[in-house]
Formats: structure tokens, C-alpha cells, sequence
């Protein structure tokens, strides 16, 4: 823990570092940068880089507000508002002096360096910076479309999709069973699909104990395995049941109608489903021709600028992350290390050896929490594992609680670092 907490200091020195990189000049003569997407990653980086007085920040981002999926399995348990993880772009406008504006980004014009937004604008650009997050692969599994969302949510970017689900869980009869369907690697937040698990288990052992939750794996195993099937046993014995890829053969397809997921040898049906689709870099990447084969973009690592086009830098999500999870601490992480690099291209500025971390917080129960914290470092083109610390089965009681309460610590501190 010691470690990247004395590493974030050093950030948020940096961010300090970055304020005092450049002299004030006329807005004429400032470089300007356009950061695509007002999500954890883009906002992020957009607030560091309108630090540097040389550099005039454009963020665009469709929605009016910007709602957290980290903590969202919380509210799917009635343990949060929806309200307290909603957060606006008000301060990063104000106080911070970035270009806000609510519209899409249609397309990119690498060599007129040009953005094109929906309500069909333009913006020109110095260095452009995608964080658009991911997008669903909606045909991989047969039936599974944009419509089959409105009845199987997979509220995996939040928002409307888990509004949707939590009404569906609340409606549901006590009895009931919620299969959650989880997807292959790599996708966003490996432990989400079982964290969203153990809290609806919790929710459901208050409200509505007879009901069972079934997981549908794409996978044979998953982060953190051992740790959340010890919770499961000791705080919701026999309601959660999880099958592997070897044990179903794989999913097959859904039928809406029926509430039903089809795997290879059997079909089962539900109360209420949410499927999680396999996931790809979000759909600007993919049109503008920044994604590979994998379906996500390559980046150097040490300034996540493209591979495959120079002055695009891509964070977050969307990115081919080598050894890196799809988190949001990350996708913080990259946002700071891509801002130095931007100033350093536009200033003439010292650039920094990069350092990347990632520290995630995952609810078993409501007084029950565990952490990891990973360091990361790139290696050979790629980014890989430097440093790894891991909560164990068997800590007491009183860790867990601890652990809580850094969990909603780190919540406050985390996005406020964000939005502001
Ligand atoms: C249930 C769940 C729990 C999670 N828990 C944690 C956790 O505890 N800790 C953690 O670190 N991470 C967690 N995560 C993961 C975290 O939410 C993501 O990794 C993080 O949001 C990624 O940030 P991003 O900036 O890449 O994408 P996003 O935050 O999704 O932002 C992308 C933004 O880009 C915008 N956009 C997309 N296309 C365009 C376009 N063409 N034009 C303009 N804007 C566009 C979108 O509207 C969106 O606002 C969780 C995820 C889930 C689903």
C-alpha cells in the first residue's frame, strides 16, 4: 500500500509540476488540445493538462453528467444513490478553464488534424486524446442486440442500464432467480461481474432470501476466485452458483422473450438477466482505424500515443493494456502519464519516466471489502506486473471493515481528483 500511495503523491506533485511548466501567453498562441470522451480518463486529463498555460483543453463528451461504474454495484444493492455517483463538468469548466462541450465526436481528419462533432462543427487540433471507453460486440452471442438491452441490461456503463436493472431486481419475487451472464477477457473491471454478485446476494439475503443467483461464465476462472468463493460460503451459503466454460460449453445465445440463455448443452431461464457482452475499444476507435485485430488500441507505453497514428494518444479502456486490468484507477494513472507527455511534446518540457499503478476495492458484503494494489511498468513495447499485493482468504473481520471505509475514502478522493 505504502508504495503507490508515496507514487500518487508524486502525481499529484506533478500536477503542480505541470501548472508551473509554461508562462502565461496569449490564447492565440496556445497550443490547443481536443480530449474525445469526459469519462474518467478523458476528464482526467483534460484537468492536468489545463494546468499548463500554454495549452488550451477542448473536452468533448455527449453526456450532460458523468455517472460512476465503480460503486454502481453498490447502488444495484440499495446501499448508495444514484444521485451521490453523478458527478458534473461544471468545475472542470469554471474553475479549471477547459473548453466543455456536450456533443459527439463523428470523425477524425488525422492529416487536416480535425475533429468532426455530430451537430457537424470542427475542431482543429494540436494533439488529440480519445478516451472513449468500450464498446459491446452485439452479435457475438445470438439475440443479444442494442433492443435486447432494454430487457436484459448488461449495465456495464452506467447510467439508464442500471436504473433499468436495479427496478428489475427490486420488482423481482422473492423466490426468483438472477442469472448474471459474465464475459470473456478482456473486459472492463475483471472482478465487476462477482462483486455484483456478492452485493446483490446481500441484498437479495434481507429482502428476498429464497431467491438464487446464477453466474454464467465465459471464462474456466476469474480474478480474485479463491477470495469471493470463501465470502460466498460464509455470507450467502448455497444462493450463489457459478459455472465455468468446461461445465456449459459456452454461451450460445439469448432469447428475450423468454428470459433465456442458451449455453451448449442446456437452456436456463430466469427472473431476471444481466448479460454482459463480450466488449471491444469504444466505436470511434474502431471507425477511425486506431483499433487492431484484437479490437483494441495499440499504444506506446511510455506516452499512449497510437501505434497506428501518430498525435492521437488513447487512454483508458480502449487501449491494448498488456498486463494492465480495464479499472478506472488506471485509466487515471495513463491520463497523467499521456498529460506529461502531451506538455513535454508541446512545451519542450522534461518528461518523466512513466509509473502506473492500480489499486481496486472490491464489496463482499457490506462490512466486507478487500483491495489489490498493482505497479506496473513497460517492458519491450508492452506494460507489465512490477509490483503486486493482494488481500488473502482468512483476514480478520476487522481488516475487511477497514477496508470498507478506505474503499469509501478512496471514492470522495478519487473523483474529486477527477471532476474537481
Ligand atoms: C460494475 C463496475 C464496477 C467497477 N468498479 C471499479 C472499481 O471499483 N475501481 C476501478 O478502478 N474501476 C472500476 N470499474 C471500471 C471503470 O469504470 C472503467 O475502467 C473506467 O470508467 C474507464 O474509464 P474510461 O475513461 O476509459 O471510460 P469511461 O469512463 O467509460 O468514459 C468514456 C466516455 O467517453 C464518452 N464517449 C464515447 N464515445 C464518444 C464520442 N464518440 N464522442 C464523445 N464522447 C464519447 C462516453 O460518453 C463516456 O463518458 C468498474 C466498472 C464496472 C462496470
Amino acid at each position: 500500500m505504502n508504495c503507490w500511495t508515496r507514487r500518487q503523491f508524486g502525481y499529484l506533485a506533478g500536477a503542480a509540476c505541470l501548472t508551473a511548466l509554461a508562462p502565461r501567453v496569449a490564447r492565440s498562441q496556445k497550443s490547443r488540445v481536443v480530449v474525445i470522451g469526459g469519462g474518467i480518463g478523458g476528464a482526467t486529463v483534460a484537468r492536468y493538462l489545463a494546468g499548463v498555460g500554454t495549452i488550451e483543453v477542448t473536452l468533448v463528451e455527449p453526456k450532460p453528467s458523468y455517472t460512476t461504474c465503480f460503486f454502481s454495484n453498490l447502488y444495484l444493492a440499495g446501499m448508495r444513490s444514484f444521485e451521490s455517483l453523478t458527478h458534473s463538468y461544471e468545475t472542470l469548466a469554471q474553475r479549471y478553464g477547459i473548453n466543455v462541450i456536450h456533443d459527439v465526436a463523428a470523425t477524425i481528419d488525422p492529416v487536416a488534424k480535425t475533429v468532426a462533432l455530430k451537430a457537424e462543427s470542427k475542431l482543429p487540433y494540436d494533439r488529440l486524446v480519445l478516451a472513449p471507453g468500450i464498446a459491446f460486440k452485439f452479435g457475438a452471442i445470438e439475440g443479444y442486440d442494442q433492443a435486447a438491452t432494454e430487457i436484459m441490461p448488461h449495465a456495464w456503463i452506467a447510467g439508464p442500464q442500471t436504473e433499468l436493472l436495479r427496478r428489475q431486481l427490486d420488482s423481482m419475487e422473492d423466490g426468483g432467480v438472477f442469472l448474471i451472464v459474465a464475459p470473456p477477457n478482456p473486459f472492463r473491471c475483471p472482478p465487476g461481474p462477482y462483486e455484483r454478485a456478492s452485493l446483490v446476494a446481500y441484498y437479495f439475503k434481507q429482502f428476498k432470501p429464497k431467491s438464487k443467483i446464477l453466474i454464467l461464465d465465459a471464462k474456466d476462472s476469474f480474478f480474485g476466485q479463491e477470495v469471493f468463493q470463501d465470502a460466498w460460503a460464509r455470507h450467502y451459503p448455497g444462493m450463489i452458483e457459478w459455472l465455468p466454460r468446461q461445465f456449459t460449453g459456452g454461451i450460445k445465445a439469448v432469447d428475450v422473450k423468454h428470459l433465456s440463455v442458451e449455453t451448449e448443452g442446456e437452456t436456463f431461464k430466469a427472473a431476471v438477466v444481466n448479460f454482459i457482452p463480450p466488449q471491444m475499444a469504444g466505436e470511434l476507435t474502431q471507425q477511425a482505424g486506431l483499433a487492431d485485430q484484437s479490437g483494441w488500441c495499440p499504444i506506446e507505453p511510455t506516452s499512449f500515443e497510437s501505434k497506428l497514428q501518430p498525435g492521437i494518444h488513447i487512454i483508458g479502456d480502449a487501449i491494448n493494456s498488456g498486463e494492465m486490468p480495464k479499472s478506472a484507477f488506471l485509466a487515471n494513472s495513463q491520463a497523467k502519464v499521456c498529460a506529461f507527455a502531451i506538455a513535454a511534446a508541446l512545451t519542450g518540457s522534461d518528461l518523466f519516466a512513466p509509473q502506473l499503478f492500480n489499486t481496486c476495492f472490491t464489496f463482499l458484503a457490506a462490512d466486507d471489502a478487500v483491495s489489490d494494489s498493482i505497479a506496473f511498468e513497460p517492458t519491450e513495447g508492452t506494460i507489465k506486473i512490477s509490483e503486486i499485493l493482494i488481500s488473502q482468504v482468512g483476514e480478520d473481520a476487522e481488516r475487511r471493515r477497514q477496508v470498507v471505509q478506505a474503499a469509501n475514502g478512496w471514492y470522495a478522493a478519487f473523483t474529486h481528483d477527477v471532476f474537481g
